[in-house]
């Protein structure tokens, strides 16, 4: 296997502005550039798209910002860019759509994801963590501030590992959930859990929805997933054994050879994950042969230290 990684990610689009977004005056000022926009997401996730569901369609923002509603992303190529959580608006040559269906390029899907993660993260988050007090908005929606005893409060996100799971033939592990149509697959998937090393979740997930045992993953590259806050680690993975579905979450999983997936999937019979997904970038990547080796990463297989003595013992 090659040692490229390369294209599952690139340089980031947005400038985040944290030199002064907590500047009222210059956030008044974005949304009054003439290049400014503002992308409104509805109460599902769903935005107004263009072209095939390939381009965001936006508009220039309008009126006095209330800083509580209109939050700002950052600045993209020089254009300030807010979010609003607001119903989309159709028009000619675009329609509403599920955001998680699209097809957009790397830059706007950027752009989409920090700001559904932003609108879903406010929306979780109207009272203090420490004295229960309401929050409010602040630093142009990158925080949120405490009217009671001024905490500040950030976003919080869940760590959840997605791998090319892989066997010593290189074939991948694909996988259908029950509520999935027949057909569709992905690799597999799970929650890091409180207090837990990724890999690890890695070696427990695919244990329990399959009975194989991984014995070395190698990180690739992360995608934020925000429905509603997941940041998926992306992994390459090699596991040995035979697969058993040891629990619910799975109805069908099996080891397929870049040969059947080209086959299945131009037959129609195979379903892969939607091209906006870091799952389907890793399914890209292992059928163009670009992954690296899960042995080049870290050995799962091994204890890193002495076992823990008995603790009874004294
Ligand atoms: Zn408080």
């Amino acid at each position: 296997m090659r040692q490229d990684t390369s294209t599952l990610i690139g340089e980031p689009v947005i400038d985040r502005c944290h030199m002064d977004r907590d500047d009222p005056s210059a956030n008044a000022a974005r949304w009054t550039d003439p290049g400014a926009r503002l992308l409104r997401i509805g109460r599902h996730g769903e935005a107004a798209l263009a072209g095939d569901l390939s381009r965001l369609a936006t508009e220039s923002p309008a009126g006095r910002r209330d800083p509580q509603r209109q939050l700002l992303i950052g600045e993209v190529a020089g254009r300030p860019w807010f979010v609003t959580r607001a119903d989309p608006v159709p028009g000619p040559g675009r329609r509403v759509a599920p955001l998680r269906q699209s097809d957009l390029p790397p830059a706007e899907r950027e752009i989409v994801w920090a700001g559904l993660a932003a609108l879903n993260w406010h929306e979780s988050a109207p009272l203090c963590p420490r004295c229960h007090g309401v929050t409010e908005a602040s630093q142009g929606g990158l925080s949120r501030i405490c009217t009671a005893c001024a905490a500040v409060v950030f976003p919080r996100t869940d760590p959840a590992v997605i791998s090319a799971v892989l066997d010593d033939r290189d074939r991948i592990v694909l996988a259908r959930q029950p509520s999935w149509e027949p057909g569709r697959v992905s690799v597999l998937a799970g929650f890091v859990e409180a207090g837990e090393a990724a890999e690890h979740a890695l070696v427990r997930e695919v244990g329990e929805e399959t009975s194989l045992r991984v014995t070395a993953a190698r990180y690739i590259s992360s995608q934020p997933w925000p429905f509603p806050r997941s940041l998926m680690l992306g992994y390459v993975a090699r596991a040995e054994g035979d697969i058993a579905l040891s629990d619910h979450e799975l109805a069908e999983a099996a080891h397929y050879s870049r040969d059947q997936v080209r086959d299945l999937t131009t037959a129609g019979t195979l379903i892969l994950p939607a091209p906006m997904s870091i799952a389907r970038s890793l399914v890209d990547g292992w059928l163009a042969d670009r992954l690296p080796a899960p042995e080049s990463g870290a050995d799962l297989s091994t204890p890193l230290g002495p076992e823990i003595p008995d603790p009874s013992q004294p």
